[in-house]
């Protein structure tokens, strides 16, 4: 039986990232992953300037297209457009960016994680191939994690859908912008970004509301041809342990997801930073556990996503009435200077929202307070 250090469940941002980390640290490991070297994804590929922070230094150079541009468009009118003097966000092709990540790395393609057991002194990690031992098992399968299940760890489920189509094009308009499309659907948003020759556009609600109002949305705002796929994602819900024993979860499988906007790439890969840090402490220092990492990560992720999960509880339901805020081109330019740098910028807003003036933001942060808070 072939024996690691760590064995990480899915080759995703997540996964990779952590393979990445303890490679740096010459810490052995085996990614397995249950798709091909170059697995389809469902997803628009916007990731934040602030990413660069967090990619290991010899893979800065990733094939990205830049937006320094960001338009808001409700109910069809456009209602602003702020362009910086820098880039905020990136665009990536999912396919060609996770192949990237996993450059250099030990990874096990069409492989599938199928269960595990935990022994006083390792884990036995059981795949349809065969079992391996390792000290420590980290799931990063994304949304439906089977090591989440099987744990028990990030029990609590809430789920967003969304919808998605690529859509190839020679000339591509405004190449630098990316488009939001508000007040189209219930408790959700559609986007545009473009690529070098084609654009991804999309839409997603809360799963509850997405059959009934949301699907279908990107035909509204967008009439380009390309097949339209559907895929769920496991949104924060609020803190919960994401470490027992050798086991600990990174990324989606741990539900770290923006609840505002559905983003989980940045988030998958901090998650995997500040794991790797555990791990490294755990092996360094002989413990037979990664409790540290529920200790870190609401320190320097939950609090973001809390405030994330109140803001958008604010942000969604009460959009008409606090629309004028949110489209107006201090708050729009606050948000993409925020992502320009980094990630950090709920924490900043809640506390912005907590202080206001403005009576319209006054009365959606009282309701949701007493009634959703
Ligand atoms: C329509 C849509 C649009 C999105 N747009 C954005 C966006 O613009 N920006 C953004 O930041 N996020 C976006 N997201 C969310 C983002 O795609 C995910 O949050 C992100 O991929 C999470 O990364 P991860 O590594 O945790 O999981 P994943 O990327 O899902 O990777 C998990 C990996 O684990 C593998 N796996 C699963 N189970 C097993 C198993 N049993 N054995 C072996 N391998 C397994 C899977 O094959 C997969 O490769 C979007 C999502 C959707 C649905």
């Amino acid at each position: 039986m072939k024996n690691y250090s760590v064995i990480i469940i899915g080759g995703g941002p997540a996964g990779a990232t952590t393979g990445q980390y303890l490679k740096e640290k010459d810490i052995d490991y085996l990614i397995i992953e249950k798709g091909g070297s170059y697995k389809d994804k469902v997803c628009a590929g916007g990731i934040p300037c602030g990413v660069m922070d967090l990619m290991p230094d010899n893979l800065k150079n990733f094939e990205k297209v830049e937006y320094d541009t960001l338009s808001i468009n409700y109910k069809g009118i456009l209602e602003s457009k702020v362009k910086l003097n820098k880039p905020f966000l990136y665009g990536v092709d999912r396919i060609k960016f996770d192949h990237y990540l996993r450059k250099g790395l030990n990874v096990h393609y069409n492989e599938k994680f199928t269960g595990f057991t935990e022994e006083k002194n390792k884990i036995l990690v059981r795949t349809d191939k065969t079992t391996y031992s390792a000290k420590f098992l980290v799931g990063a399968g994304g949304v439906g994690s089977r090591v989440s299940i099987l744990s028990g760890l990030a029990r609590k489920k809430r789920f967003s859908l969304g919808e998605e189509k690529e859509v190839f094009q020679k000339n591509i308009t405004e190449p630098t912008t990316v488009k939001l499309f508000l007040g189209y659907n219930y408790l959700g948003y559609g986007w545009i970004f473009p690529k070098q020759d084609h654009y991804s556009a999309g839409s997603g609600a809360l799963q509850k509301y997405f059959l009934s109002s949301s699907k279908g949305t990107v035909e509204k705002f967008d009439k380009g041809k390309g097949e339209t796929k559907i895929y769920p994602i496991s949104i924060w819900g609020g803190e919960e342990p994401l470490a027992n024993g050798r086991i600990a979860l990174a990324g989606e499988a741990g539900n770290l997801v923006d609840p505002l906007m559905g983003a989980g790439i940045y988030t998958a890969m901090l998650s995997a930073k500040l794991l790797t840090r555990v791990i490294e402490n755990a092996l360094k220092n002989g413990k037979s556990d990664l409790q540290e990492y529920n200790k870190l990560l609401p320190d320097e992720l939950g609090e973001e996503l809390n405030c994330a999960l109140l803001l958008s509880k604010m942000f969604y339901p009460f959009l008409p009435l606090i629309k004028n805020v949110i489209t107006s081109k201090s708050t729009m330019q606050q948000a993409m200077e925020s992502v320009s740098s980094g990630y950090i910028l709920y924490k900043t807003f809640y506390r912005k929202v907590q202080n206001t003036k403005k009576i319209p933001v006054k009365i959606a942060y009282f309701l949701v307070r007493k009634f959703a808070g």
